[in-house]
């Protein structure tokens, strides 16, 4: 891949698109600086280099302009206690104060530049806002992975103005290194796991799975949609009634590809969707009326744990209950330990999506993993086969 190691960035004005889309609170403090410490190595590579650090991002999704609680300038501080040096902002993405702001910079300075959304034209990919972009630099890096599957002005199509200056970060190669490690030649047994609250959104990635892996387990609320088409009860529990269905046919295409779709056996139900409810287990088959499964129960933990640790290459994503209740996060947390384990044991594990990285964090697993991706749509579309239109500009 064409990324940033091997050549030297001296003198240089650096472009950077970084995914610096991290939650504040409402004063405005970092609640989860990963992403921000993920785009590091990228930074520092230039600054070592003695080149010229100028930083875009997003944040947050203004509708129509300037909004103060998505300022990129909340972040600049964070930053700057991380890299341990003074960093500049741009109060614009464009235009002239920021070409002067740049004009301004010494080598090895850094400069982050206000929200590139607070412009319409960023999400519809404007040829004309991605060509001012690119006139604020001579070197384009794309290092933001979680964006990498929209072809934004500053994610894509920026890079046709950088026709032989444009090249991966090293956060955005280390990730598709990684999903091609599972992908490409994986070692098998190959399991991938997927759960979470609806098929909607992840079932092109089971369809696509079902060509590459030896075992899918599906857990969370999608389950019960398969508990449904299976001719169970399900009580209160989460339905996509025009899914069923489909989860027919998927259980069908499992059989006939040979792959070992495995499904929670039992649940963990409660009388209402908190943390105090009533509490009882059932078969997810059996789920009675007035309850809804919230977690997977103890066989099924029994049985997922055994598959993970029976395997080489385990992939993650979607927790397997509401695992932000604590009466519900016993089988993600189950999970994630077998992951844990099976990763000690030599196996190679990636883990993607908001709720299983923030489920990973939750439990203290983040350092047994062998890789956290800081992408969640951008992998499931990765590892549905499709193109990254942000991987695909730098490549052309
Ligand atoms: P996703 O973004 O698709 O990975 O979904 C994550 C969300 O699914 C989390 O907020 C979980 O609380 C939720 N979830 C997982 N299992 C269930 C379940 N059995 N019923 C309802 N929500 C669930």
């Amino acid at each position: 891949m064409k990324n940033i190691s091997n050549i030297s960035l001296s003198g240089k004005k650096v472009l950077i698109r970084v995914d610096f889309n991290v939650p504040l609170d409402e004063y405005f403090n970092i609640t989860d600086d990963s992403r921000i410490r993920a785009s590091l190595p990228t930074i520092k590579k230039v600054i070592q280099d003695g080149g010229k650090t100028i930083i875009m991002s997003h944040l947050g999704r203004p509708r129509n302009g300037f909004e103060e609680r998505f300022s990129l300038k909340h972040i600049v501080k964070h930053l700057s206690d991380l890299l341990e040096t003074s960093v500049g902002f741009s109060s614009d993405c464009i235009g002239e104060n920021t070409s002067a702001d740049i004009g301004n910079m010494k080598n090895g300075d850094i400069l982050v530049l206000e929200n590139l959304r607070f412009y319409t034209e960023e999400e519809l990919g404007d040829p004309a806002f991605a060509k001012q972009l690119a006139r604020l630099a001579d070197v384009y890096v794309n290092d933001a992975f979680g964006t990498a599957h929209r072809a934004h002005a500053s994610t894509a199509i920026i890079a046709d103005y950088f026709p032989n200056e444009k090249y991966f970060g090293l956060l955005l190669s280390s990730e598709i290194s990684s999903l091609k490690i599972a992908l490409e030649k994986p070692k098998r047994p190959f399991t991938a796991i997927i759960g979470g609250d609806k098929i909607t959104g992840k079932i092109d990635v089971v369809t696509s799975l079902f060509n590459k892996v030896d075992s899918l387990i599906i857990g969370g609320g999608m389950a019960y949609t398969f508990a449904k088409a299976m001719g169970g009860k399900i009580g209160n529990s989460l339905i996509e009634e025009d899914k069923v269905e489909l989860a027919k046919s998927l259980i069908a295409t499992a059989k006939e590809k040979g792959v070992r779709l495995l499904l929670p056996a039992d649940s963990v139900n409660a009388d209402a969707f908190n943390n105090d409810s009533n509490i009882q287990n059932s078969k997810i088959t059996n789920v009675p009326d007035g309850f809804m499964g919230l977690d997977i129960g103890p066989k099924s933990i029994t049985q997922f744990s055994k598959a993970i640790l029976d395997s080489k290459t385990i992939i993650w994503n979607g927790p397997m209950g509401v695992f932000e209740m604590e009466n519900f996060s016993n089988g993600t947390k189950k999970i994630g330990e077998a992951i844990c384990k099976a990763t000690e044991n030599g196996a190679f594990s990636l883990v993607g999506g908001g709720d299983s990285v923030a489920a990973v964090k939750q439990f203290g697993f983040a350092d047994k993993v062998s890789y956290i991706s800081t992408g969640g749509g951008a992998m499931l579309e990765y590892l549905e086969g499709k193109e990254l239109p942000g991987v695909v500009a730098i490549e052309n």
